[in-house]
C-alpha cells in the first residue's frame, strides 16, 4: 500500500489557498487575475490571527493587456482631406496646421517646396497672395 504523506502538506496548503482566495473575493478582487506569493502566504496568514484583523495575502496580478505595446503612429493628428495617414510626401498647412498631400490640394511636392509657406486649398483662398490660381475649389 502507498501512502502518500505528502499530499497532506499540499491540502494544508490548499486551505491557506482557499483563505486567500476568499480573502481576494472580500477585497473585490477577481482570484483568478492575481497570483498569491506562496512563500508569504503561511506567514501573512499568521500575522493576520495575530492582528485579528485579515488582509488581502501578498499577491502580484495577472496582467492581460501587458503585450500591446502603443503604437506611436496612432497618435499622429489629422490627415489631410483623403483620410489617409501618413504616406507620401505632405506638408503642413500654414494656416490651419494641418497636413496635406499635395496632390489632393492641387500642388505638386515641388510646388510645396519652393513655396515658404504653403497653404492647403481652403486657407489658400484666405490668403490669395501670390499662390498660383490653380486651385478651383
Ligand atoms: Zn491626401
Ligand atoms: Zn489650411
Amino acid at each position: 500500500m502507498f501512502m502518500q504523506t505528502d499530499k497532506q502538506e499540499n491540502s494544508n496548503d490548499c486551505g491557506v489557498h482557499s483563505i486567500a482566495n476568499a480573502t481576494a473575493l472580500a477585497f473585490g478582487e477577481d482570484p483568478s487575475e492575481v497570483t498569491f506569493l506562496k512563500s508569504e502566504m503561511r506567514a501573512h496568514l499568521l500575522k493576520c490571527f495575530k492582528n485579528k484583523r485579515i488582509q488581502m495575502f501578498p499577491h502580484t496580478k495577472k496582467r492581460r493587456t501587458e503585450e500591446s505595446p502603443i503604437q506611436k503612429s496612432e497618435r499622429v493628428t489629422i490627415h489631410c482631406t483623403c483620410r489617409m495617414q501618413a504616406s507620401g510626401f505632405q506638408y503642413q498647412c500654414e494656416g490651419c496646421s494641418i497636413w496635406f498631400h499635395p496632390e489632393c490640394q492641387g500642388k505638386t511636392e515641388r510646388m510645396i517646396k519652393k513655396s515658404k509657406k504653403p497653404y492647403c486649398s481652403k486657407c489658400n483662398i484666405r490668403n490669395t497672395q501670390h499662390i498660383p490660381n490653380l486651385a478651383f475649389m
